[in-house]
């Protein structure tokens, strides 16, 4: 009797589901480990055993060499926590690769943080000590120690801020003549765009436009109204497309000063025949959904429109909806935000009262920040979100809408 081979069905089960509250820790226990399977023969845990790697992203072990029991298990906590990456320096750089930094509201857009990926990519391939060289005018609102910016040239003053690509081509010019970057990366939209053709026209280079590949000697680029790509060589003068390389994560960067050997001298005055009149303002609601900067959506846990409405407004945001809330007729079916509806890409999106279903997820796949209204924790909007307030949607929107309302009143107050 004693030699014959038992499963206990009990524990079975338990491994098996996921829903079990000590489903996690004999899974741990048992991790790498082979169990007896209902015939009695030996089985290995098919399951994927996962890891945190140093970026807090869950990675799967395929070796099965993790932690002591195999498996990392984090509590929700240290999930939570912000590894400390290694530091990447460039000490006494011996060459640079210029990065024109793309800007909106003061922070880096994801297009600038891809080409910044790709200037680390080359800058890391050379031979000789090479720093990627960040040019920026206007100013920063959060920090950029993860983009990938050994070195930060950051100019501010009238005749830099607002629409001023004149002025931005003559720094450039200037950076040009004191540091003979290797290369000039600039993102391949909006007004960087704009300014590296001025470049290539005043460095005398041929800019490469619309590239998306850099290989050994040649590059790909979309041409021909973005139908085909045609390989030619590399330029000084590169813009580069969204995607173009994956942005840096695995290193904190200096973002230092220049050298004091290198420093500019930027106080010969700048000559530009341009005058930015500054911003037009226009209606968030009459902003299409898929360039909307600032979108605030709202799903079935919405209850009082009127409200949502009104918070929309004050807010300054474009709204947005979930299918069911316009197959409700809650909302027009040009805000349906997801797979059926508009692919959106803003910089902020709020959900209010949504489940986050996979069609709505696909469809805010690009969004930046996302912020959860939820009164269910364990949703899918809530795993997606970087913030989430978990509670009565109609009592948090108007709690929101206090705060914004006072501080509108404090900063008409300071102004008096
Ligand atoms: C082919 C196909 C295509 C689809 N395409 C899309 C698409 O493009 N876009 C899309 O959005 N959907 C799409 N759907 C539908 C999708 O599957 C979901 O049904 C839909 O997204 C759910 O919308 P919801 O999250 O608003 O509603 P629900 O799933 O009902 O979720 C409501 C949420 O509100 C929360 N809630 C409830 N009351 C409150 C309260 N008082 N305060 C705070 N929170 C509260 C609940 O906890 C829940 O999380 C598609 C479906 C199919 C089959």
């Amino acid at each position: 009797m004693s030699e014959l081979n038992r499963r206990d069905p009990r524990l079975a089960w338990i491994l098996r589901n996921r829903l079990h509250p000590r489903h996690d820790e004999l899974n741990a226990e048992l991790n790498g480990q082979p169990t007896r399977g209902p015939t009695g023969l030996l089985r290995k845990n098919p399951r994927p055993q996962w890891q945190y790697g140093p970026s807090g992203l869950r990675r799967l072990d395929r070796l099965n060499m993790g932690g002591a029991a195999g498996v990392t298990q984090l509590s929700s906590k240290k999930r939570n926590e912000q590894p400390v990456l290694p530091l990447h320096q460039v000490v006494e750089p011996q060459a640079y690769i210029a990065v024109w930094l793309q800007t909106s509201g003061g922070r880096l857009t994801s297009h600038c943080k891809d080409v910044l990926g790709q200037a680390q990519q080359l800058a890391v391939a050379r031979e000789q000590t090479t720093a990627v060289l960040g040019v920026l005018c206007g100013e920063l609102k959060e920090s950029v120690e993860g983009a990938g910016i050994d070195r930060l040239l950051q100019v501010r003053g009238p005749e830099y801020d607002g629409y001023q690509p004149e002025a931005w081509s003559q720094l450039c010019t200037r950076v040009e003549n004191n540091l003979k970057p290797l290369y000039w990366l600039l993102p391949d939209s909006g007004e960087s765009a704009e300014l590296g053709r001025r470049l290539g026209v005043a460095l005398g280079e041929r800019p490469a436009t619309g590239v998306w590949k850099l290989e050994a000697d040649t590059l790909l680029a979309r041409n021909g109204a973005g139908k085909r790509d045609i390989r030619r060589p590399w330029s000084r003068v590169m813009l580069l497309l969204e995607e173009c390389a994956l942005p840096c994560g695995e290193y904190r960067y200096e973002a230092g000063p220049l050298e004091p050997e290198q420093k500019l001298d930027l106080s010969a005055p700048i000559s530009s025949r341009l005058e930015d009149l500054g911003q037009v303002a226009v209606d968030p609601a009459e902003i299409p959904l898929a360039e909307a900067e600032f979108i605030l959506s709202a799903g079935n846990g919405v209850h009082d429109w009127p409200q949502f409405h009104q918070a929309a407004t004050l807010l300054g945001a474009s709204e947005g909806a979930s299918r069911v809330a316009v197959d409700d007729g809650f909302m027009p079916r040009n805000r349906q935000v997801g797979a059926t509806g508009t692919w959106v890409s803003a910089r902020v999106y709020i959900a209010v009262g949504i489940s986050g279903a996979v069609q709505h997820l696909q469809g805010i796949g690009k969004c930046e920040k996302v912020v959860a209204i939820n009164k269910d924790a364990d949703c899918d909007m809530v795993k997606r979100a970087s913030l989430t307030t978990i509670g009565d949607s109609s009592k948090i929107l108007a709690e929101l809408m206090k705060l914004v309302e006072a501080k509108s009143a404090q900063e008409v107050s300071n102004a008096a």
